[in-house]
């Protein structure tokens, strides 16, 4: 701690803390005599990064020290104090700090949630640790009268909780003496959660520097000299029974080379079951020599990385199966041997498996994985790993990006365009923004990658915020597979509106595919048998009650259920209107699909993988893994079978209609609608043999449908940049979507007249655009009435202010801020 005595006057009384609650701003409190950091009678001290146990009401939370004051705050009322400091050392690093308060401010978020946001729900306070005595400490003669107490309450209540000891002993540097008695091994310390069966073991850490220098201090013990050699080669902390395993040698010669003060010992949790992520099935390394294009853009990287303070981002666009990521994978690696941090964010890791299995295996233990799935228990055993600098390189979905790294050096973004990186809950955060700017904070170097960009990240590379590479050649046999188009307007047979059809020309290619061995992806982007269920007889259809949209009707537990808002109902056996038993699900989603395919082709074994599949036992990695190990011969799905696989025994991806998002009333269908398509096909001929891509549709002549079946990435971006500079949409503004819901329609559009006219006669609404208001596209969802404005500047950072000015002193609770929105439905 840097405070000293000597600084009496500028003692700080009063705190900013991010309390979790809908309030914008922080919450000011009295700090209480005994929580000053200049009082030394309590080891726990209120300090920025800290939680504190505050009050707000009657309810009791959480929050985050911000900032300590110095000066009583001008405001009127009561200042509440501050309960207890629940942290001895700061959970969120100063650099963390700061990003919180920007992701507050920038997405006009309160701020309370952010912080809640950044740390994982179960982190137990420290004063939850226990203690006990060992019996070396029970032997050993206290050193002191405080010493003495100790040793004493211990003895009469072994595994204490250190609250108690601290509020029973009132002991001024209680911690700093278990700390030190535990060193000497005569206390032993409980971390928090030990208890719900987390099991520690010991690792060790070699000094960071060269290895000759090392060598050198390490006298003559050969086997001292091979552990020295193994860590450094390893270029990561080992737990100790795999150093003396591998090395062949006793503990001794750790403990000999810890006293030398070149290991670094400590203890960890046992590795995390990475489910069946087993470290031993693959070489850390591969050894293939990169391609000279992978290995240019290996070298910029590096060379970003050499230049150590200084930020540099890159985007790399790499067709599919170019081998991105093995580049990024050994950008990584530099980072680490030069000591510091790594952040790989990935859109989901349950869709990418073999990711995880090859982090793993190349980065052992100084790996952390925050899945999705992980318990509490189990997230906040990865995090403190971080946190203590024990693991270094961190993979997860977007919120591994707030990961309490120190000493940042690389962050990669993975398919960088993946609208999943949009948060779409408060705060609406979009996860590769944030990672670009947490590097330039932190002086890191920053990658994006993705074979389909977003049109934001091309323009950053035209306005050379972020610097290009480019890798144009494919890993394996090198060729991108034939474009086949189906006009589905030529087909004989008429369709029903939402029917799906296998058109000849797809069922010869999947007969061929599967007579050559080869396996086959299929596309149907809605899950569930029919996205309708409709009376025969008098037309009605079945609606959910707060939406007013059709249910889609799921055979499986046969039952309808509501895709905007999640209600279920039991599928009724006959129309509510005429009370005829003639139903008839119209169109077909994945379920409907997987039963045609089982129709035509008996013998074959099909799969599918939805966000049904995901939630039964095992989910999407049991499903991939099953096609990995080619058990399925045909694969259905969702977007979800178009993401980053490399399956090489496919030689044929097919979507039955790439026209599902062309009509959506959304600026980025065009685009969202070229990426799927492109990210389809690079699923297709990844090994060996050249593969196919089928693509049927209404509209063959559409750019984004010739753009993907021709490959040619520039008939995409040249047509849509210009539709969006025309109408005045990113990448060429910014935008803020605001959505008020009520259950009363007329309530609703008048909060939002009222709204818009407010922001119109504002100062800084010159050069903004306000649309609306309108009614949202989905106009009723979950019972209430929905309307949209949306507001556009070429300005980002004054169409920010005007909302922060305008809306948020009206504190409206109904009212949806989305900054940066991805979803305009
Ligand atoms: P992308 O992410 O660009 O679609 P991947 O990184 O999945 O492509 O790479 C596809 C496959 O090619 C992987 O199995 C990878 O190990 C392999 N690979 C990458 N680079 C090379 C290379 N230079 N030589 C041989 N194989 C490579
Ligand atoms: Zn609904």
């Amino acid at each position: 701690m840097s405070f000293t005595a000597g600084f009496v006057s500028t003692r700080p009384l009063y705190a900013e803390v991010a309390v979790p609650v809908p309030i914008h701003g922080p919450l000011i409190y009295r700090l209480a005599d005994g929580l000053l950091p200049l009082d030394g009678t309590e080891e726990l001290v209120a300090t920025p990064g800290s939680r504190v146990r505050i009050t707000v009401g009657r309810r009791e939370l959480r929050g985050v020290v911000l900032r300590l004051l110095d000066e009583p705050p001008a405001i009127d009322g009561e200042i509440k104090e501050i309960r207890e400091v629940l942290d001895r050392e700061p959970v969120l690093t100063n650099e963390l700090l700061s990003l919180l308060t920007f992701t507050a401010d920038y997405y006009l978020a309160p701020i309370g949630e952010v912080s809640r946001m950044m740390l994982p729900a179960k982190l137990a306070p420290w004063g939850e640790r226990r203690v006990s005595l060992t019996n070396a400490g029970a032997l050993a003669p206290p050193r002191d009268e405080a010493e003495a107490r100790l040793v004493e309450y211990l003895l009469a209540k072994p595994r204490s909780r250190l609250v108690e000891v601290q509020r029973d002993l009132r002991i001024s540097d209680l911690a700093a003496r278990l700390e030190k008695l535990a060193k000497a091994g005569r206390v032993s310390l409980e971390e928090p959660g030990s208890r719900r069966g987390i099991r520690y073991v010991s690792a060790v850490e070699l000094r960071p520097g060269e290895l000759d220098e090392l060598l050198e201090e390490c006298g003559r013990s050969a086997q001292g000299r091979d552990v020295v050699r193994y860590l450094h080669d390893l270029g990561r902390p080992a737990t100790l029974r795999e150093v003396t395993g591998e090395v062949g040698c006793g503990d001794g010669v750790v403990r000999r080379l810890t006293e030398l003060g070149l290991l670094r010992r400590f203890t960890q949790p046992e590795r995390l079951d990475l489910g069946r992520h087993r470290l031993s099935d693959t070489a850390g390394r591969p050894d293939f020599e990169l391609r000279p294009d992978q290995q240019q853009a290996l070298d910029a990287m590096l060379n970003a990385l050499s230049s150590r303070d200084d930020y540099t981002g890159f985007l790399l666009r790499g067709i599919t199966g170019s081998g991105k990521t093995e580049v990024y994978l050994r950008a990584a690696d530099e980072a680490l041997r030069q000591g510091r941090g790594v952040v790989l964010l990935v859109p989901e890791i349950a869709l990418v498996p073999s990711l995880a299995r090859a982090a793993a295996a190349r980065f052992g233990d100084a790996l952390a994985i925050l899945h999705s799935n992980l318990s509490n228990t189990e997230r906040e055993q990865e995090w403190e790993r971080l946190r203590r600098g024990e693991a270094k390189i961190v993979l997860g979905p977007r919120s591994a990006l707030f990961a309490p790294l120190r000493n940042l050096g690389l962050v990669v973004v993975d398919e960088e365009h993946d609208n999943a990186y949009k948060q779409d809950k408060t705060p609406r955060y979009n996860g590769r923004d944030l990672a670009l700017l947490r590097a330039q904070k932190e002086g890191a170097v920053a990658v994006l990658v993705s074979a389909t960009p977003s049109l934001e990240s091309r323009r950053n590379v035209e306005l050379g915020k972020l610097q290009g590479l480019e890798l144009t050649a494919r890993a394996g046999h090198g060729a991108l597979p034939e474009g086949i188009l189906v006009d589905l307007k030529q087909e004989d047979r008429p369709l029903q509106p939402g029917e799906v059809l296998f058109s000849l020309r797809l069922l010869d290619e999947m007969h061929q595919a599967l007579n050559a061995g080869d396996q086959i992806i299929l596309l149907r982007n809605r899950r569930g048998y029919s996205p309708i269920l409709m009376c025969r007889a008098c037309g009605q259809d079945f609606r959910c009650e707060d939406c007013g949209l059709p249910f889609t009707y799921h055979r499986s537990g046969a039952r309808l259920e509501c895709h905007y808002c999640g209600r279920e109902r039991p599928v009724p056996s006959r129309c509510s209107e005429c009370g005829q038993t003639s139903l008839d699900p119209v169109g077909a989603g994945t379920e409907r699909v997987e039963e045609q395919i089982r129709e035509i082709f008996p013998d074959v074994v099909v799969d599918v993988l939805d966000a049904d599949a995901t939630r039964r036992p095992g989910g999407a990695s049991k499903v991939l893994e099953r096609f990995g190990a080619g058990e399925t011969r045909i694969l259905v799905g969702t977007q979800m079978v178009a993401k980053g696989h490399h399956f090489p025994n496919v030689a044929l991806a097919a979507v039955l209609s790439a026209d599902t998002y062309l009509g959506f009333p959304d600026f980025r269908a065009v685009e969202r609608t070229y990426a799927l398509l492109t990210q389809l096909a690079g699923r297709a001929g990844r090994g060996e043999r050249p593969g196919r891509v089928v693509i049927q549709t209404f509209h063959p002549e559409h750019y984004a449908i010739q753009a993907a079946l021709n490959h040619d990435d520039a008939a995409f971006v040249g047509p849509e940049l210009h539709f969006r500079r025309n109408f005045h949409y990113p990448p060429y503004t910014r935008m803020v979507h605001l959505v008020y819901r009520h259950k009363d329609q007329r309530r609703a559009r008048q909060e939002m007249e009222g709204l818009a006219a407010r922001l119109a006669n504002h100062p800084l609404a010159r050069g903004v655009l306000i649309t609306g208001p309108a009614s949202a596209p989905l106009e009723r969802l979950r019972g209430k009435w929905r309307f949209q404005l949306l507001l556009r500047s070429a300005l980002g950072a004054q169409l920010r202010q005007l909302v922060r000015e305008v809306v948020l002193p009206l504190a409206l609770t109904d009212l949806t801020i989305d900054v940066d929105p991805y979803d305009l439905m």
